[in-house]
């Protein structure tokens, strides 16, 4: 009987969410912008929080919200500086949307549209965000459904199908609409309500850990009375395995300066400087990859010396090999091929700039040589 529960919307009573609410009152962790109602530090808060762990994100943070302590502050600042301030926290698109966005809301007269509709029509904010500022900070009923809400969900419900799937997905954000009316109806904040159950799914209810005895939902939830794994769901179909790629990095250097390039503003890792170099081609060995790379994006000749890092790292789809070589200029003037800009560096500088992860394991292993 309880399976068939699994196939309609979940009715949550007043009491139910009275309770999940008083939990997280009691149980949450403390986090800065929780002590805050300012909707320009809340936005800032989920842009970081979108792809980041909150142990993470806080210096990142603080350090944000110091230097840019307002909507103005961050649209009157060069992008160069913000993507400085955001240097090591990944996901570069985030920094470079969130500037776009504060130019927007300035040029609107300064201040965050308050409806979850308004607020998806600024740079870098999608169906979640919106929901979450919205709610969070303006009291908009409007439920979030991020990976932690849709993993409570589809353990409370029991939802067997693959997350992937569009059904499913639709299912468990009715659900949480259901939800979100009966907290309404109970005169709960819909912003406590979100909170509260992504706090749930962060600390109670994890990915590969089900902490049910501390659970404010354990009545009601139809995993834990009917199946013996609830960390098997949700489900998720087998993934495929990571593209690796190998890439050929130069330190090129001419009259004590060294030779650093600039990404294209859109793109993965937009905007940043790195170490002039590109993907490696098949049968072709790294020296050769990186004596190409220099001919394709800079127009210039090196000669290329010993390696002097090989560093790896792990995007979302695809994991790398840099391979960083010693590099003497030995002809051609630089031009911008596919780079957006080229400039020949200090070693004593080049902190100034702001990198990718693994030039800047690079820079450490240059400046400490
Ligand atoms: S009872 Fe267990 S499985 Fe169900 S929501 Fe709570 S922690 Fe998750």
């Amino acid at each position: 009987m309880l399976r068939a529960v699994s196939h309609s919307l979940l009715n949550i009573s007043a009491a139910t969410l009275r309770g999940l609410v008083s939990w997280f009152e009691s149980n949450k962790r403390e986090m800065p912008w929780r002590n805050t109602r300012d909707p320009y530090r809340i936005w800032v808060s989920e842009i970081l929080l979108q792809q980041t762990q909150v142990a993470t994100v806080e210096p990142y943070y603080n350090r944000f919200v110091k230097t840019f302590p307002n909507v103005e502050a961050l649209a009157k600042a060069p992008l160069d500086k913000v993507l400085k301030v955001w240097e090591g926290c990944g996901y570069y698109a985030r920094a470079r949307n969130l500037h776009k966005a504060a130019k927007q809301i300035v040029a609107m007269g300064g201040k965050l549209p308050q409806s979850s509709h308004e607020l998806r029509k600024l740079a870098g904010i999608g169906p979640y965000t919106s929901a979450a500022i919205a709610s969070i900070a303006f009291g908009e009923a409007v439920q979030v459904l991020d990976g932690n809400v849709e993993r409570v969900i589809a353990r409370v419900t029991c939802e067997e199908g693959f997350i992937t799937e569009k059904s499913v997905h639709s299912k468990l954000k009715a659900t949480a609409e259901v939800w979100m009316q009966a907290a309404v109806k109970a005169e709960l904040s819909p912003g406590a309500l979100n909170e509260s159950l992504m706090e749930l799914g962060a600390t109670v209810c994890k990915p590969r850990e089900a902490l049910c005895s501390d659970c404010p939902l354990k009545k009601v939830c139809v995993a834990r009375k009917t199946r013996d794994d609830v960390t098997e769901l949700p489900r998720k179909p087998v993934m495929q395995t990571t593209p690796h790629y190998d890439i050929g990095a130069a330190i090129v250097r001419k009259n004590g300066r060294i030779l650093i390039t600039k990404r294209p503003e859109k793109g993965l890792l937009g905007g940043l400087w790195e170490f002039p170099g590109g993907k490696k081609e098949r049968g072709e060995t790294l020296e050769e990859c990186v004596r190409r790379e220099m001919r394709e994006e800079l127009d210039i000749q090196v000669e290329v010396g010993t390696q002097i890092a090989s560093v790896k790292h792990a995007y979302t789809h695809f994991k790398i090999t840099l391979h960083c070589f010693e590099c003497k200029h030995v002809g051609g003037e630089v031009k911008l091929l596919h780079v957006t800009d080229a400039k020949w560096v200090r070693p004593s500088e080049l902190r100034n700039y702001a990198f990718p992860k693994a030039d800047r394991v690079v820079l450490d292993i240059l400046t400490n040589s």
